[in-house]
């Protein structure tokens, strides 16, 4: 029994840039300093995030009504939504559900003085940074110590997040294999795993009576999605795979309905006053908790409220950012722009694709960004944390629910946007202050 991994296929952005040369991932030269509470704050935090999307995923009736206009308005978030109404209809056939997400945030520097933890989004699907990142701390350490601050060096940690989300992808498998008895088979934890485009899962999947997904004759028991979060990651015939893997029985990751709950559409419903209590009635200090790093968020939904968004947005448009339902860097509006896109938009029910959030004005610090396309210079630069949380629920019962880490990546301020891949971002580690 197989997981089948499906891979970035690097046709588009600043990868493309990188095909015929063997290069480095970008990263800073130094680690970049970061309150200590507010790193302490985005963990501790975590593991309700987890619970959180993980209930969200369970409530059809939420996603559906949180949904509703954008999905009028947004094609892309429509398809998606029309594969989890197919599955929904046809009844969910596999009950054991994972996540592995990141949660991402900036320290926000302006309310006199004091900094405070805003969460910019959470990622549910192709959540990435870890992995490639992992020996970054060896790198910083190096490089303080070269410049004799072997102090600073001692608080660079390492940290275990590739195993500790891997290993919620082998719990994941272990309990498909239990449920079809052939525990013997996984105690070696020698996991095969076979990467697969979507192109290929269209041409080589199928599923047999009992809807087990097989991929070139072997049956897959976990899916992992590092593409298919993006509009153009799809062609019909991928839509059409994409499909067929939810309706499986392999345990996804994530899958549809945990893709959706990571809409920025469902983070700006949760900002509303009484959602959160609805998901921890009986657990106000949690929802406390999550709500303390929401940054403000405001529908673009026709009526009244969006008419109040669209007017706030054209009155002070650099203190907003207009984000579209999509992921990966480079796709939401600032200052001007926002101006005319709502200008285009906010008289009829195409609004409602995107959202409106308060702008972050993280903490400026100093670095030098090592990317191949950029002169090495100090330059101004701001942060963003991102915590890695993995989860695995069986039925009713979550089996596993832990923070697994945090990453750290760091821009220009003179960008507006962000992405790793996009060419703006690069790899950091926290020196915690
Ligand atoms: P994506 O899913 O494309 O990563 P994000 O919401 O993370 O979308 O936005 C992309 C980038 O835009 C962030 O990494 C951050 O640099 C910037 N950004 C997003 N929201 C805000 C905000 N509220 N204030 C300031 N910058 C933001
Ligand atoms: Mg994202
Ligand atoms: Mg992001």
């Amino acid at each position: 029994m197989f997981i089948v991994y499906i891979p970035h296929v690097y046709i588009r952005g600043g990868y493309n840039k990188w095909n015929s040369v063997v290069t480095y991932l970008p990263f800073t030269l130094f680690p970049s300093p970061v309150p200590k509470a507010a790193l302490l704050q985005a963990l501790a935090v975590q593991t309700h995030f987890n619970t959180l999307v993980d209930k969200i995923s369970q409530d059809p009736d939420f996603l559906g009504e949180a949904l509703d206009r954008t999905i009028q308005a947004d094609d892309f978030t429509a398809k998606l939504f029309g594969i989890y109404k197919t599955v929904q209809q046809e009844g969910r056939t596999q009950s054991i559900v994972m996540g592995l997400i990141r949660s991402d945030y900036m320290v926000d520097q302006r309310e006199d003085g004091t900094p405070s933890l805003r969460q910019i989004e959470i990622n549910t699907i192709a959540a990435g940074g870890f992995g490639v990142s992992d020996q970054l701390p060896v790198v910083h350490r190096h490089m303080l110590k070269s410049v004799g601050l072997l102090e600073e060096s001692k608080r660079i940690q390492d940290q275990s997040r590739t195993r500790e989300m891997t290993a919620a992808l082998a719990k994941a498998w272990e309990l498909y294999g239990q449920q079809r008895q052939q525990l013997c088979l996984f105690l070696s934890r020698n996991i095969p795993v076979i990467r697969r485009k979507f192109d290929d899962v269209s041409r080589k999947g199928s599923l047999d009576g009992d809807k087990r997904l097989f991929i070139d004759g072997v049956e897959v028991a976990v899916v992992y999605y590092r593409y298919g979060y993006m509009p153009d990651n799809y062609t019909e015939q991928s839509w059409d795979a994409r499909l067929l893997m939810e309706r499986s029985l392999a345990v996804k990751c994530p899958d549809i309905s945990t893709h959706l709950a990571g809409t920025k559409k469902i983070q700006q419903v949760l900002a509303k006053p009484g959602v959160l209590e609805k998901f921890f009635p009986e657990q106000p200090e949690v929802m406390e908790q999550i709500r303390a790093t929401f940054a403000g968020l405001y529908t673009l939904d026709m009526g009244p409220e969006g008419d109040q968004t669209v007017a706030k947005a054209l009155t002070s448009p650099e203190k907003f950012v207009l984000k579209p339902q999509r992921e990966g860097g480079g796709n939401n509006y600032f200052g001007e722009d926002i101006v005319q896109v709502l200008q285009a938009v906010k008289g009829d029910k195409r609004r409602a694709a995107y959202i409106l959030m308060d702008r972050i004005q993280p903490r400026t610090e100093q670095n030098i960004l090592l990317r191949k396309d950029l002169p090495l210079k100090l330059t101004s630069v701001c942060c963003e944390i991102g915590v890695l949380g993995a989860y695995v629920r069986h039925g009713g019962e979550m089996v596993l629910n832990e923070v697994t880490g945090h990453i750290l990546r760091t821009k220009s301020i003179k960008n507006n946007d962000a992405g790793i891949i996009g060419g703006v971002t690069v790899f950091d580690n926290p020196l915690i202050i």
